[in-house]
């Protein structure tokens, strides 16, 4: 079996091979880039290497890229737990061409290490290209002998890349793993495609044009490939699993969380388990790249994974806090590839187990407003957004956390009278503005700050303090 840290030493000891310089992965704060929220793939710490704008000493590159999908254009937190194939953190493995080789060399390289390195069988596999893009499709149909139905034109934006309204862009090739017909979902570009059985496990960008305005594109003079396979995915394929939850790494994570909090792994409180996995994860990695829970910006948008998964923790009849306990079992896991997590083990620590400790109690009397609530409701009907409002402001209950709870009931929040009473809230803070409770906050982080020392606070490779203050 190839576990998931074999399967990225193999991925990258492949690439090193064929000319590849590795580069590790960058923080998951962008450094870049103030307009993306975290590093949501391989290439965000390249994008100035594509433009030209940065040199690098090589123009071949390959990386394990940790990212995370919880927020912004990319937000996957929704799909966790219900997908078998979603993470908010999980690694992206990616080969990278800076204007040398292009799609006659891309193509090849990723066939024959997922087929002869991997040992996949092609007839698993079917693949797409750009409606337009003959010459990727002519390669792939003579590499391959694939039949014109596996090797499926797409028209749609899945299938074209761009990095924004100007700036490089070109068509994109996806692999997919068919995982039988056991599992519901059609063949990539039907219209059940958005299924769990056709898995797509690679993408192939070939940034082929420039996109100088809206109306004018050009050809790039040295086109260049950026690619991104979810290492999860490939594990579950090569671990013989559908699911990316029951590979080895995560198995290892669902099983401490089902020991320390006494429950049944695969029982009635599979989907918690899997959530509580995830979020650990992301958590732990957002905390050692800089970032803490906060009330705005990326550290909401940790708040809120952290408050998720306890409430997870809560329905496993957890009485203690149970985050903190699982970072042993990941950094065993995971800390050898990612030094930083034993770096900031003890920030991870105590911050999980401060957060969850605070929240613990309102958590707890929130949930039991939020049943008396839905008890009195008619079956469908929306959640009042005045009490989703006030799970908010007084309970600490981030929105996501309230659709959580209510999407186990098929019900959602009434979102004009939730947005009616944020309105009406902040129109009265500015008002009334005279310094808010946050400093209280602020002070307990710092102090944690003092206790475990900047050093190991700040993470690594963090140039300045810009995810603490977040
Ligand atoms: P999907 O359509 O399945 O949501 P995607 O098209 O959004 O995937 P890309 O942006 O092309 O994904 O990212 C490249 C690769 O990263 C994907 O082919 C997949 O293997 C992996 N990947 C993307 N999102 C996730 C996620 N949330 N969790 C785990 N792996 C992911
Ligand atoms: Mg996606
Ligand atoms: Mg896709
Ligand atoms: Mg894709």
């Amino acid at each position: 079996m190839h576990t998931a840290n074999e399967i990225r030493r193999v991925f990258l000891d492949y690439f090193r091979k064929e000319g590849h310089e590795i580069v590790p992965s960058s923080p998951l704060v962008p450094r870049n880039d103030p307009t993306l929220m975290f590093v949501n793939s391989g290439m965000v710490q390249f994008k100035n290497v594509f433009t030209g704008q940065e040199p690098r000493p090589y123009v071949r590159a390959s990386t394990a890229q940790k990212c995370v999908r919880a927020g912004g254009k990319h937000n996957d937190l929704e799909n966790v737990g219900h997908t078998a194939r979603h993470h908010t953190f999980f690694e992206m493995l990616g080969n990278f061409s800076f204007g040398d080789y292009f799609k006659e060399r891309a193509i090849p390289l990723a066939w024959n290490l997922i087929t002869k390195e991997f040992g996949l069988s092609p007839d698993k596999l079917t693949v797409t290209v750009f409606s337009e893009d003959d010459e990727a499709f002519g390669i792939w149909k003579k590499l391959t002998g694939f039949p014109d139905s596996r090797i499926i034109r797409i028209s749609t934006s899945d299938n074209f890349w761009s990095m924004g309204d100007t700036g490089p862009c070109g068509p994109c090739s996806e692999i997919f793993y068919d995982h039988g017909d056991k599992i519901f979902g059609g063949p990539p570009g039907s219209a059940d495609a958005d299924g769990d059985r056709f898995v797509e496990i690679w993408n192939l960008v070939f940034m082929q044009f420039e996109q100088v305005t809206k109306t004018e594109r050009v050809n790039l003079p040295k086109p260049s490939i950026d690619t991104g396979m979810g290492l999860e995915r490939l594990a579950a394929v090569l671990q013989g699993k559908h699911d990316n939850f029951d590979i080895d790494l995560f198995r290892k994570l669902i099983e401490a969380s089902a020991e320390i909090s006494r429950t049944d792994p695969d029982g009635v409180h599979k989907v918690s388990h899997r959530v509580i996995a995830d979020h650990l994860r992301a958590s732990s990695f957002l905390i050692a790249d800089g970032v803490l829970p906060s009330n705005e910006g990326r550290g909401y948008v940790l708040r809120r994974i952290m408050r998720r998964a306890m409430r997870h923790a809560h329905l496993l009849g957890c009485k203690d806090p149970l985050m903190w306990q699982l970072v042993p079992a990941l950094v065993l896991e995971m800390g050898q590839a990612y030094p930083e997590l034993q770096r900031a083990q003890a920030v991870i620590t105590e911050t999980l187990k401060l957060e969850e400790e605070r929240f613990k109690v309102t958590l707890e009397r929130g949930l039991k407003l939020l049943d008396e609530e839905t008890a009195k409701m008619q079956p469908g009907a929306k959640l009042n957004g005045e009490v989703a409002f006030k799970l908010y402001d007084t309970f600490g209950f981030p929105l996501d956390l309230t659709a959580d709870v209510l999407r186990g009931q098929k019900r959602e929040v009434n979102m004009p009278e939730f947005d009616a009473a944020m309105e009406r809230q902040r129109a009265t803070a500015r008002a009334a503005w005279a310094g808010s409770g946050e400093a209280a906050t602020e002070t307990i982080w710092f102090d944690i700050k003092q206790k475990v020392g900047a050093s190991e606070f700040l993470g690594y490779e963090t140039e300045s303090a810009q995810g603490i203050v977040t």
